[in-house]
């Protein structure tokens, strides 16, 4: 397998003297199987220069092109990927989807008359639309196994096996907690989503990450959906990736800036027992993928997504969430955000009703606050773990709180049956994500 990045910046393209090292095209990554199946990962400006390369072949090129996710800096390449207008090529467009359509609605947003002189219908190749979900499927030799990421859109990470390797590209992830704190290069995560996440890269022979920033950006950033370097670095160390790959460099960090970051994952990398390589994506770096003469039998087994991957686009029942919550400014903004997405949504202002909405509506998910008047937030957690009806019983919590969390707070919430945690303040785009995520994953709505 063969990878060769084309663009590797984050957020907005940076072109100019100062990032010519690294590149100042956004996100485009393009794999090539053994037998040239062609995957394009991602179509940020990056993916111009690629298509200006396939288009130049005698024949038309056909491929398939893989979407994490569509934020401008992925997707503003596609209007100007040459291969599209190509007639007698067949590409295959890929990206998390609701099963109704999205993907082609938003492709067509950005190529609307206000934004653009040509719109989606223009495209003279046969393009296929295909919206996913968490699963696996196939292109060719090369087995797909996709995994959310923590953004504030949907967002997928892609798994990418064949008989000789496997390479994950995982961009924008933010991790779901930074707990625990101050601990040494490779700690253990504390929340259950990020070791999701760390056995998701498991057994890969390169990961190209998302590491825009830093621990000491992440007060400020905290929210906007990225990777700090550190953990990006300890990911690696956890997973035992040999060759790791951070990428979506920040559009404010110049070249120096980024040997800089290059130097302190390295020494990061250093101090742990499993020292995997580590290198900053640059625009032109071509990297051979290979078991590193690993014998196959020593590879970690992929997450075990049995699904398809593949949504169907059939419009599939509503999805109903129970909001839990004595701050009715807060159950105002959740319902309005998930009302925007048309999800159900039903409201309690304290423990006791809680329990009663929910054993009499059986929610698909509840989210649900700490501080509540007449039981406890966790109490309540409990009464639902301990429901006869497994339809109620299994439903994903996600635990609401204005409080800063301590890591023993945080696994209290996890031994009494919480699923996942949010802290306010409430980003509105990360909610929609996580839950819009959370019912993909457990009622398929
Ligand atoms: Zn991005
Ligand atoms: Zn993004």
């Amino acid at each position: 397998m063969q990878i060769r990045f084309w663009g590797t910046r984050g957020s907005i393209a940076q072109p100019g003297p100062a990032t010519l090292r690294f590149g100042g095209n956004t996100s485009c990554v393009e794999v090539r199987a053994d037998d040239g199946t062609l995957i394009v990962v991602d179509c940020g400006t990056g993916a111009h220069r690629l298509g200006k390369m396939l288009a130049a072949s005698p024949e038309p090129v056909s491929g398939n092109l893989l979407i994490g996710h569509t934020h401008w800096d992925h997707i503003q390449g596609f209007p100007f990927f040459a291969p599209l207008f190509v007639a007698g090529s067949r590409w295959d467009v890929y990206a998390p989807g609701g099963g109704d359509r999205k993907l082609q609605s938003a492709l067509a947003g950005q190529m609307s008359y206000e934004y653009s002189p040509i719109n989606l219908d223009a495209l003279s190749a046969d393009v296929t639309y295909h919206d996913l979900t968490e699963g696996v499927f196939e292109i060719g030799p090369v087995r797909v196994t996709t995994q959310y990421l923590n953004h504030p859109a949907l967002t997928l990470g892609f798994r990418f096996e064949t008989d000789e390797a496997t390479a994950i590209y995982a961009c924008d992830h933010e991790p779901h907690s930074l707990h625990p704190l101050n601990a040494p290069a490779g700690a253990e995560p504390i929340h259950h989503e990020d070791r999701r996440h760390t056995r998701f890269l498991e057994g890969a022979d390169v990961v190209i990450h998302d590491a825009q920033y830093t621990l000491d950006d992440f007060p400020l950033k905290a929210g906007w959906g990225h990777t700090p370097l550190e953990r990006c670095v300890d990911y690696a160390i956890l997973a035992k990736t040999p060759h790791l790959v951070f990428t979506h460099h920040d559009p404010d960090r110049d070249d120096e800036a980024i040997d800089a970051l290059l130097d302190a994952a390295r020494e990061r990398a250093a101090s742990a027992d499993f020292c995997p390589l580590v290198d900053a994506a640059a625009e032109g770096m071509t990297i051979e993928v290979s078991r590193h003469g690993r014998p196959r039998s020593h590879r970690a087994p992929s997450i075990r997504s049995e699904g398809s991957a593949l949504l169907s686009v059939s419009p599939r029942r509503a999805s109903t969430v129970l909001i839990v919550d004595d701050d009715p400014d807060m159950v105002l903004l959740l319902e309005t955000t998930l009302r925007a997405d048309g999800i159900r949504v039903l409201t309690a202002v304290d423990g006791d009703s809680a329990l009663e909405v929910a054993r009499e509506n059986r929610p698909t998910l509840i989210m649900l606050d700490l501080e509540l008047p007449s039981r406890h937030g966790l109490e309540v957690c409990r009464a639902i773990r301990a429901e006869p009806d497994p339809r109620l019983r299994d439903a994903p919590i996600l635990i609401l709180t204005g409080l800063k969390l301590k890591e023993t707070d945080i696994v209290d919430a996890f031994t009494a049956g919480a699923t996942d945690y949010l802290t306010k303040p409430i980003k509105p785009t990360l909610v929609r994500s996580r839950v819009r995520g959370w019912l993909l994953r457990t009622s398929g709505a």
